[in-house]
């Protein structure tokens, strides 16, 4: 399954879906998890071994916790694979990681300020993960927990059974505990309990056994039917983003602006208000924090004012893993007038891990192409492969890319079952790259002008 995507704005789905559509055939980053090797091709994903690498290892410090503070910059000319590693990292986190891709210029034509547009951007990217359980019946038993620090070795422990309506707690110590060993109660046993006296029958095991009632600690749970019958209970999770809860609580937009895409900008109490209901769960053992991957594009296009918020942003307990990309050198900080490397303020540059990537070879750049022609479902020759990596070398990887959708529509008006040269060649005339597509215009002008 792919990692759960969502784009920035709604609205514009249809650029960012085509944006991750040219990734899906990454699956991970390709790097063993335990000893770093990293394979040529593997996962879908193409040389750029140190990059993986890097990759691979900001992965393992996001997983033990060292991350935080920090973002990742993926430094590297265009077409070499930036989005492709994000992308990769996203999907080794597992299927539920969300990824978020925020092209640094959508900040500025979106219809709210700035920083209201990078607080979804973080929130879409991080993931809760809810569980509820379905229905039980009133007065079953849902948990037994022991204090075994207390227990010892001669079952002087405090042991609590809850029932479903949580009100009933059963606080019956030492004679709850005799009954239970009495009776050799496992975890997983069905059981019934007479509330005035404290007597345990047995009345079957549940689906949920797992550990030996001795090795058991806290938390073990147990179901209960009062009629003696096993019944799974159901447990269902699902995974929703902070975003989607707070356009769900906010209520001048609720529930259907998720469709429409219109959530405008959230008040900043809702989100206050979430954050404290999240965190409840959490305590309660109902949600879970899945921190996702905020993918941002082209981050010499953000300003001054966009960089102090992502600063302040990544202290967040509540922050995703903020990967950046840019293809430029030094570049201007926008709002301002000093320069730096890649357009990034310095003080931001310090809490920045960067991994770069470079322009691929000939055998790599064809390895991709046949990568993405398999995903694509589309046959070609050898010859066409080898054209359309010629192409790609000049006019670049996106571009090759899209010429093998292209080429084999062209294929198919002649019913032909494999892309040839020719496929390859007609659709180049007809499809531009940016540099022909530049020298076109500019010959154009000449002719009209002159
Ligand atoms: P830009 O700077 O222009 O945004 P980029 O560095 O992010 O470019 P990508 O968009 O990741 O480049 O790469 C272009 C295309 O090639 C995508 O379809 C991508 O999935 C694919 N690709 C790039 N590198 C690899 C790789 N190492 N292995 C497999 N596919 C790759």
């Amino acid at each position: 399954m792919a990692a759960a995507i969502s784009t920035v704005s709604e609205s514009r789905d249809f650029r960012s879906l085509s944006l991750v559509a040219a990734h899906s055939h990454i699956r991970g980053l390709g790097v063993d998890s335990g000893t770093l090797d990293v394979k040529s091709s593997s996962q879908g994903l193409v040389g750029q071994e140190k990059a993986r690498k890097a990759a691979a290892v900001i992965l393992k410090m996001v997983q033990e916790g060292k991350i935080a503070g920090r973002a990742v910059l993926i430094a590297g000319p265009p077409s070499t694979g930036k989005t492709a590693i994000a992308m990769g990292m996203a999907q080794a986190l597992g299927s539920e990681t969300p990824f978020t891709v925020l092209a640094s210029s959508e900040i500025f034509s979106l219809e709210m300020s700035k920083t209201e547009a990078l607080t979804q951007a973080f929130r879409r990217s991080i993931g809760v993960r809810i569980k509820e359980e379905s229905e039980l019946i009133e007065g079953e038993v849902v948990e037994i927990q022991i204090d075994r620090s207390l227990t010892g070795g001669n079952k002087q422990g405090k042991l609590t059974i809850k029932t479903t309506d949580m009100e009933t707690i059963y606080d019956m110590g030492t004679k709850m505990i005799d009954a239970m060993s009495k009776e050799r109660v496992m975890a997983g046993d069905v059981i019934s309990i007479d509330k005035s006296s404290g007597k345990i029958t047995k009345l079957g095991r549940s689906y949920t056994r797992s550990r030996d009632y001795d090795a058991m600690g806290a938390d073990t749970k147990f179901v209960q039917c009062p009629d003696g019958e096993l019944q799974k209970r159901k447990e269902v999770v699902h995974t929703v983003s902070l975003h989607e809860i707070d356009v769900i609580n906010s209520r001048s937009q609720g529930f259907l602006a998720l469709f429409s895409g219109d959530t405008g900008e959230i008040r900043s109490e809702v989100r206050d208000q979430i954050n404290v209901k999240i965190g409840e769960w959490k305590e309660e053992g109902k949600a879970e924090i899945v921190p996702g991957v905020l993918f941002i594009d082209e981050v010499h296009m953000l300003d001054i004012e966009c960089f102090s918020y992502i600063n302040r942003a990544l202290e967040d307990e509540l922050a995703p893993i903020v990967i950046m990309a840019s293809n430029r050198g030094h570049a201007r900080i926008r709002g301002t007038s000093y320069r730096s490397p890649h357009g990034l303020p310095l003080d931001f540059l310090d809490r920045v891990v960067i991994v770069s990537t470079h322009a691929y070879t000939f055998d790599e750049i064809k390895q991709i192409l046949a990568i993405r022609a398999q995903e694509e479902e589309v046959d070609l020759s050898p010859d066409a492969l080898l054209l359309l990596t010629k192409v790609g070398q000049e006019a670049g990887l996106r571009y090759a890319s899209n010429l093998i959708i292209t080429s084999s529509l062209v294929s198919n008006k002649r019913k032909a079952k494999a892309v040839v040269v020719d496929d390859v060649e007609r659709s180049y005339r007809l499809f531009l790259d940016p540099t022909r597509s530049v020298q076109f215009v500019a010959e154009q002008n000449t002719r009209l002008i002159g």
